[in-house]
């Protein structure tokens, strides 16, 4: 599922004259144009920047919806310059967003990166791609060197750009954990009472945003903010990347207008056949019953329909899979992906995955939907990071859209398709052990 599915909507994915991929920089600049950043710590150029991207209303593309404007307020505050972090991490399985915008247009996500230093002041920007993902970390090399060799971009403003390769494993990703690794610690999540306060590395404060935010950021400082307005909605403005994959005939990435009904985002795909139900958000997203796919494809209308936007993913299970099976699977690859660090990870998660499992088999006792929402009330809310509640509410939203068939599995009657192969994605290997993450050579000055 590495394939970018060209959508009508281009402008992450934007094509050149000579071919799909825009990777090298002078192709780069003749697709998207030149970018101009200051040599040298401008004020007015700052405050303009700032005021398009608020503007704009971007917010976070990677899960958390924060804008964009507020995180740089949060960091200029700080006496120190502050280090700027580009999350490639991308540890969600069922995502290919992040690998797809490094192979397709790297320089995009550089350019977003150096107005995100400029801006605030930063002079180093470093770039988490996870260890396993040796494509994608490539492609941020070579235009990094290719930078430099040109005198253009971070090479002529003394901004240095690294790449890191922390341990892929699904938290890895979330950003405390991924400064945690930064700062030579465990990549453990942290439990962060005020998300205003910016993380820390050493004494610095970071700037921490995903891929695809800073090659929207790289857009607005060319195009400002009623271009980017032009598409989405008002209370989501902008388009978006969107993983599609499962029952659809061209599995991969296509761009999307936010608010873009999920029905009509699928139809571009194409699907294989009837749909039992769509895994919308990711692993710890949640699903969606079919007859509501008409909802957009926006924070506020999923959430409406208790769904999430998450990363950009639609997972499409077709009637041919079982949803009770698929969502036992899905829950007991979370468990395993825990940072083990809290209570309702360590033995909430898997003992709501082996009932998950008895379920899906058929073997359960007649009282195990009710111990599986007791289960769910005990872990939601009691870690110190958001992993099992997004695992409760998956497993909740499987429960009421695959009702019928959670309440004959309980009666000792699955369906014939409960023991269908998955149509999910998971990462062959088994993740490394926490215990062995400690960080080894982060290329820094701190
Ligand atoms: S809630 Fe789970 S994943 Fe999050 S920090 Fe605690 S143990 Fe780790």
């Amino acid at each position: 599922m590495t394939t970018a599915t060209i959508d009508r909507v281009e402008r992450l994915l934007r094509t050149g004259a000579d071919g799909p991929a825009a990777p090298g920089l002078d192709a780069h600049l003749a697709v998207h144009g030149p970018l101009t950043i200051p040599r040298k710590d401008d004020r007015n150029w700052s405050h303009a920047i700032w005021a398009e991207v608020a503007a704009a209303g971007l917010t976070g593309r990677g899960g958390g919806g924060f804008p964009a404007a507020a995180k740089w307020d949060a960091v200029t505050k700080s006496a120190r310059r502050p280090l700027v972090v580009v999350n490639a991490m991308e540890g969600e399985p069922a995502s290919a967003k992040d690998r797809t915008l490094l192979a397709w247009s790297p320089h995009l996500v550089l350019d977003g990166a150096e107005v995100a230093a400029a801006l605030c002041g930063a002079r180093e920007i470093i770039v988490c791609v996870a260890d396993d993902r040796d494509p994608g970390a490539r492609a941020v090399e070579r235009a990094i060197a290719e930078r430099g060799s040109a005198r253009r971009g971070s090479a002529g403003r003394g901004i240095a750009i690294s790449v890191a390769r922390p341990p892929a494993r699904y938290v890895t990703g979330e950003e405390s954990a991924l400064v945690s690794w930064l700062d030579q610690r465990d990549a453990r999540p942290a439990l962060r009472i005020d998300k205003s306060t910016p993380l820390r590395v050493g004494r610095r404060p970071v700037l921490l945003h995903n891929t695809e935010t800073l090659a929207q950021v790289a857009l607005i400082a060319r195009h400002g903010a009623a271009w980017f307005r032009q598409m989405g909605t008002p209370e989501a403005p902008g388009t978006t990347l969107v993983t599609v994959s499962g029952a659809v005939r061209a599995p991969g990435v296509i761009e999307v207008a936010l608010g873009t009904p999920v029905d009509e985002l699928i139809a571009r795909v194409g699907t294989t056949g009837p749909i039992g139900g769509l895994l919308l958000g990711g692993y710890g997203g949640a699903w969606l019953d079919p007859a509501r796919m008409a909802v957009p494809f926006a924070p506020g209308p999923l959430a409406a329909a208790g769904a999430t936007l998450g990363v950009g993913i639609v997972v499409v299970l077709p009637t041919s899979s079982c949803g009770i099976a698929e969502t036992a699977r899905i829950a007991r690859y979370m468990a395993g992906e825990s940072a083990g660090q809290c209570g309702p990870c360590v033995f909430g998660l898997p003992a709501v995955a082996e009932d998950l499992e008895l379920l899906a088999s058929g073997r359960a006792k007649a009282d195990v939907l009710a111990r599986i929402e007791d289960r769910c009330g005990s872990i939601e809310g009691r870690g110190a990071c958001r992993h099992p509640d997004g695992v409760v509410r998956m497993i909740r939203s499987a429960l009421a859209v695959f009702g019928a068939d959670a309440r004959d599995h309980a009666s000792g009657r699955p369906c014939a398709a409960h023991g269908a192969p998955t149509i999910l994605q998971f990462p062959s290997a088994p993740s490394a052990p926490l215990a062995a993450m400690a960080p080894s050579a982060v290329r820094s000055a701190w």
